[in-house]
């Protein structure tokens, strides 16, 4: 069987680099076709020089001339910019675009690698959020399967395999309640960044990482839940799990639950939605039930956690109102890392922008384009 070809986008983050690790694993399996970085251009170059990808782009142009100046010797193209990032999934010679940007940058390239009928790895879940029904509906007229990376998504996904045809009543996403599960709002008054940053089981990028601790994380995976799985909201539950072994759960009409299980390591769902349809052999640790005697299940604080409730409200709103949040988000958890705004401020700040940025509810590409940008002026006009 011939390697699969991997574009990745964001190939210097969290999930990056460690699809690189499973690559590297598998190098008789996959091969690197695509990386793509927006700054960290040293990691880019040192990983093109390991892995020889056909193309790489760097997206912050002021350092194009240092990536093209390392890697023209190895012949590997050196695109840069925004544009370059939008294009490359279109190359001939990807099979797979594994999307592992961070926020809304990851719709257009999405767009693009659906229409150049790629298979779609997606870990950027804010493509979903911003635009799903768009998404959805253009990989299914280019017949692209969209294969979830998020590790909730993947345990439904592969709970799902043999059961397509059979009605799910509802599935259950497991959150870890982050850092601050168990706080009151009192508590979360004067939260800084350093313990915010400080996720119990998981070590990812800043962003998702602040996500998790407001419980936005978890809101933007309910609404990423319905257009994977084609769910209605009173479909979608979420239940606290503080040991993060039981990654996300699905009931059947017939009233039998399956769950996905496993230590948090985000190369398991990484490497089962490139190796899909088949399991291939991964050393990484086992399970064992002794180090984890109790799993323990809780219900979520979205009084406290207002974002997850804020979520509820968009996916039952529909139209752009997911978008809207998404990018209030964007603007509020970034003015929250340079210590503009307080914690308990990101979920206020995206609530306004919620209520006063025009509601649109059959919404065009171009009218998220718009959404995107209006609720970003209105996040920044409120920090
Ligand atoms: P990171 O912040 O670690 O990495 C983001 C990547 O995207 C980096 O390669 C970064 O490049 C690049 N990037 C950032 N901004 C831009 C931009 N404006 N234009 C182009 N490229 C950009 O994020 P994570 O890997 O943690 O997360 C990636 C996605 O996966 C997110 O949507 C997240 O929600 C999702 N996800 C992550 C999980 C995890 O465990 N990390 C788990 C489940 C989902 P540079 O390094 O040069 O800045
Ligand atoms: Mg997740």
């Amino acid at each position: 069987m011939s390697k699969k070809r991997i574009a990745i986008l964001g190939s210097t983050g969290s999930i990056g680099t460690q699809t690189l690790e499973v690559i590297e694993e598998h190098s008789d399996k996959f091969e690197v076709e695509v990386l793509t970085a927006h700054s960290n251009a040293d990691l880019l170059i040192q990983q093109a020089i390991q892995f020889k990808p056909n193309a790489v782009v760097i997206v912050d142009e002021t350092h194009y001339k240092k990536v093209s100046e390392a890697l023209w010797q190895y012949d590997i193209k050196t695109y840069a910019g925004l544009e370059a990032l939008a294009q490359v999934v279109e190359m001939e010679t990807i099979d797979i675009v594994l999307t592992a940007l961070v926020g809304y940058v990851g719709l257009l390239p999405t767009i693009n690698a659906i229409k150049a009928k790629k298979t779609i790895a997606l870990a950027n879940k804010e493509t979903l959020v911003v635009a799903g029904e768009l998404i959805t509906k253009l990989a299914r007229e280019n017949q692209v399967a969209i294969l979830p990376v998020d590790s909730e998504h993947s345990a439904i996904f592969q709970c799902l395999v043999g059961e397509f045809q059979n009605k799910i009543e509802k599935i259950y996403l497991t959150a870890s309640g982050g850092p601050f599960r168990g706080k009151t709002r009192n508590e979360l008054g004067n939260i800084t960044k350093e313990q915010a940053l400080k996720h119990p089981n998981w070590d990812m990028g800043a962003k998702i990482t602040i996500d998790s601790a407001t419980l936005m994380n978890k809101g933007l995976e309910v609404i990423e839940a319905k257009w994977l799985f084609n769910l209605q909201p009173n479909q979608i539950d979420v239940i606290v799990h503080p040991q993060s072994i039981v990654h996300s759960l699905v009931q059947f009409e017939d009233g039998s639950m399956k769950a996905q299980l496993g230590l948090p390591d985000m190369k398991h769902p990484i490497q089962y939605a490139l190796s899909f349809p088949q399991r291939i052999f991964s050393k990484s640790a086992r399970f064992n039930f002794m180090d984890y005697p109790q799993l323990t299940f809780e219900q979520p604080d979205t009084d406290t956690f207002l974002n997850l409730k804020l979520a509820y409200q968009a996916l039952e709103k529909g139209g752009n109102l997911a978008c809207i949040l998404n990018a209030a988000n964007e603007i509020a958890v970034d003015a929250f890392l340079k210590d503009k705004i307080t914690f308990l401020q990101i979920a206020t700040i995206n609530q306004e922008c919620m209520e006063k940025v025009a509601f649109i509810q059959h919404p065009t590409y171009e009218d998220y384009i718009k959404t995107n940008e209006l609720a970003r002026e209105e996040a920044l006009s409120l920090i």
